[in-house]
């Protein structure tokens, strides 16, 4: 399942640490969100250390489809509903910032950035596409609602947002590692007396950033409580005709497209892993043998994010008592310009200066609170399945992926194959014992 992106990326290898360190900032993990973060702290003058469990870009940003844009679905109208006017403006501005970055950081590297526009259609529901483009130009952005283009299927339209952009994200990565002091195979295990603890040494830094995806302490800061996974589906085919935009459906697991050079990509599913048999994982093939018979798949994987409960990532204080620790996490499936924005707006925080996204992305805010109690019921009864295996993070009760071939949580989202081995986290290690795979 290795990922277009992948395939022909050589990527440099870092060694592991040995012994202890004392940097200024310590970045833990080394995808999209940790490596930007890292990058531009180092750009600021810090001494920054990177820890990497395994290797870098090897989670969720290996399967990413890359889209880099501020229309994350329909959030502006919803976001305008749910915390005012002010906090669409400032989450359009920030997302808005985090692309122009790109935009100069991408300039004359070899890193497939092209400027496309994106597209967020709907198959019936064209009153709120319409509301959406009101509530962008409202809050100053630029948006229109057109008709579904390019798309080989009937839509009630598409709001466009135009100028956005999209790239080969590994290949944008590999530009700036020469910058970053890189430590692979060095998993943080531990927070204790102000030190990260890995397998080889202690690092005591001035301030620490967790970059890892889902947090990888396993309680404190309660993301346990305030993430969830979902899991999508792509495969990129040869002979499928081009399309010019970048296009996602507002209705929850629709099809995605982008074009990667002479390749079409096509994203579907959203299911929690745990939640679903795994079924999705033919949509976009379905979707080709539909649309394009005479296409071809040359790739195909599939990838999970951390959902946020509102539809804002958390990037801020992990918590009120850890005010030298921060966190990147809770992107939505939206963690190219989320990822771009944390790095801009914990280089401010990490530094002591202030920012004016801080309020809008900090991860106690409080709307969260009611959605919080729902999902301690939920976890609580996942816990509470008398079943096996169970899942080594936090004890909840596996469920068989048989599509996927897999042991899946429900909970938080880990994965395992049938033989044990971790696939995905949270979880840091594999199942002791399984039941006998089942016969298909
Ligand atoms: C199918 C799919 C399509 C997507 N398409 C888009 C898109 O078009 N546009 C967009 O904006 N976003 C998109 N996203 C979202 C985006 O890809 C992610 O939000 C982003 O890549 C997350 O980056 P990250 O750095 O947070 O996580 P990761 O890339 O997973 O990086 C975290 C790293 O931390 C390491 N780590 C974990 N635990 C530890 C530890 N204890 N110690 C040390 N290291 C550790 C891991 O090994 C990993 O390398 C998509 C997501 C999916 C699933």
């Amino acid at each position: 399942m290795k990922s277009l992106w992948e395939d022909g990326t050589e990527l440099p290898r870092f060694g592991r640490l040995e012994g202890d360190l004392s940097p200024d900032v310590l970045v833990i993990g080394g995808g999209m969100a940790g490596l930007l973060t890292a990058y531009e702290l180092t750009r600021r003058g810090a001494d920054v250390a990177v820890i990497e469990a395994g290797r870098v870009c090897g989670g969720v940003t290996r399967g990413t489809t890359a889209k880099i844009t501020s229309q994350h679905g329909l959030i502006y109208s919803r976001l305008e509903e749910q915390s005012g006017t002010d906090a669409a403006r400032l989450y359009y501005e920030a997302n808005e910032e985090a692309l122009a970055r790109y935009r100069s950081l991408a300039h004359g590297a070899d890193c497939g950035f092209e400027e496309r526009d994106a597209y967020v259609y709907s198959l019936m529901r064209r009153g709120e596409l319409e509301r959406e483009a009101e509530t962008v130009r409202r809050i100053g952005g630029e948006a229109e609602v057109t008709d579904g283009g390019e798309l080989p299927f009937p839509t009630a339209g598409a709001v466009r947002f135009p100028h956005q952009a999209q790239f080969h994200p590994l290949r944008f990565l590999r530009t700036l590692l020469p910058e970053l002091r890189i430590y692979e195979d060095t998993e943080a295990v531990g927070i204790s007396g102000g030190a990260v603890l890995t397998p080889r040494g202690r690092i005591r830094a001035g301030g620490t950033v967790i970059a890892t995806h889902f947090p990888f302490p396993r309680l404190r800061g309660g993301y346990f409580l305030k993430l969830c996974q979902k899991r999508s589906y792509v495969s990129a085919f040869e002979g499928a005709p081009a399309v010019r935009g970048m296009y996602v459906s507002a209705e929850e697991g629709g099809i995605s497209l982008r074009s990667a050079g002479n390749l079409l990509l096509v994203g579907g599913g959203s299911s929690r892993p745990g939640k679903a048999d795994g079924g999705e994982s033919a949509l976009p093939a379905e979707f080709a043998a539909r649309y394009f018979p005479s296409a071809r798949e040359v790739y195909r994987w599939a990838a999970q994010d951390c959902m946020s409960l509102d539809g804002v990532p958390y990037i801020g204080r992990f918590s009120a008592r850890t005010p030298d620790i921060f966190v990147a996490t809770g992107f939505n499936k939206w963690g190219m310009t989320g990822s771009m924005a944390a790095a801009l707006l914990l280089s401010d925080l990490v530094q002591g200066r202030p920012n004016r996204y801080e309020k809008l992305f900090s991860p106690s805010r409080t709307v969260l609170r009611p959605q919080l109690v729902a999902n301690s019921v939920e976890a609580a009864a996942d816990i509470l399945t008398p079943a096996v295996p169970r899942c080594p993070h936090l004890g909840c009760a596996l469920r068989l992926n048989a599509a996927e071939r897999s042991w899946d949580c429900p909970c938080h989202g880990s994965r395992f194959g049938l033989d044990g081995s971790l696939l995905e986290g949270p979880a840091t290690h594999g199942l002791k014992s399984v039941p006998t795979p089942p016969v298909t």
